[in-house]
């Protein structure tokens, strides 16, 4: 028999060991939680928000933000979006306050070549331009995403409305450089804490982003949401290839995200007005 003092000494350990045990198992199970930074490289003023959500007042004119999301945490500076850079897009359209995406990512404390993974959301010339900024960056782009742009689309003229040639080629040019990733669909979890989905339609495989934060899943929609009025109003946006899928993914936001504050639209300026300012042009999302 067990002298008493010897027992409760010995049910102490086994406490300890299963509260250790469990711990290990909680980290184990747990995801990285990232911080999430939305980073403003341009405007566009005058913007018909007509384009953006459907069925809105023509009269109605917004100045856009244009943005990429900072995603940092688990040894991993992530962007979601590369922004633009390239000539023509000021010779096509009015832009204001812009900064190259890569210099307002180093404004924001991440160098250039210190990004690790670009997830584009979509092929579009403002969220696919500065995939080739980045120069140690592996880029993610959906599978059918790809394969359409660089292919398929071009044998009609109705079907690439907003892809450059130039950012076409320079995803063939990582692509045979070994350094672009294609996502093979709905609900793949690329990196641990970081997960891509697919249904919003803006484009032919466009994607929106759930990324695990201390504060639970922030969804990066992109234009799947162009902006918080879409899904206030329960209205598709306004450039969809199917307009109930684009509602569909928008409901579903609302079930991945933490809460509908942590769904964060691709273009509605409020953003940089509802979280936290870091520095200029630069908030904290949580
Ligand atoms: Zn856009």
């Amino acid at each position: 028999m067990i002298h008493p003092r010897k027992a409760s000494a010995v049910l102490l350990f086994c406490v300890f060991a299963f509260a250790f045990a469990r711990a290990q198992t909680a980290a184990q199970g747990s995801k990285p939680a990232y911080e999430v930074f939305a980073i403003r490289y341009a405007s566009i003023p005058d913007f018909p928000v007509s384009a953006l959500v459907a069925g809105a007042d023509p009269a109605r004119k917004l100045s856009i933000a244009m943005t990429v999301w900072l995603v940092r945490g688990n040894g991993r500076n992530i962007l979601v979006d590369s922004g633009f850079y390239r000539p023509q897009f000021f010779k096509t359209w009015k832009v204001e306050g812009f900064m190259k995406p890569s210099d307002a990512v180093a404004q924001a404390g991440v160098k250039p070549e210190e990004i690790t993974d670009v997830i584009i959301t979509h092929m579009h010339w403002d969220h696919a331009d500065g995939m080739d900024l980045f120069p140690n960056a592996r880029i993610w782009v959906q599978k059918d995403e790809y394969t359409y742009y660089t292919g398929p689309a071009w044998q009609t003229p109705l079907t690439h409305g907003g892809i450059d040639p130039d950012d076409v080629l320079a995803a063939v040019k990582l692509n045979v450089a070994g350094r672009l990733s294609m996502v093979n669909g709905d609900s793949q979890e690329i990196i641990p804490g970081i997960t891509c989905y697919t249904g919003g339609k803006h484009t032919y495989q466009s994607q929106y982003v759930g990324v695990n934060t201390r504060a639970g899943t922030v969804v990066l929609a992109s234009d799947n949401m162009y902006l918080y009025e879409n899904l206030e109003k329960y209205a598709p946006i306004a450039q969809t290839l199917d307009t109930d899928s684009n509602l569909r993914a928008q409901e579903r936001m609302k079930q991945l995200a933490a809460s509908p504050r942590l769904i964060i639209p691709g273009h509605d300026p409020a953003v940089f007005e509802k979280f936290p300012k870091v520095r200029e042009g630069v908030v904290r999302i949580d």
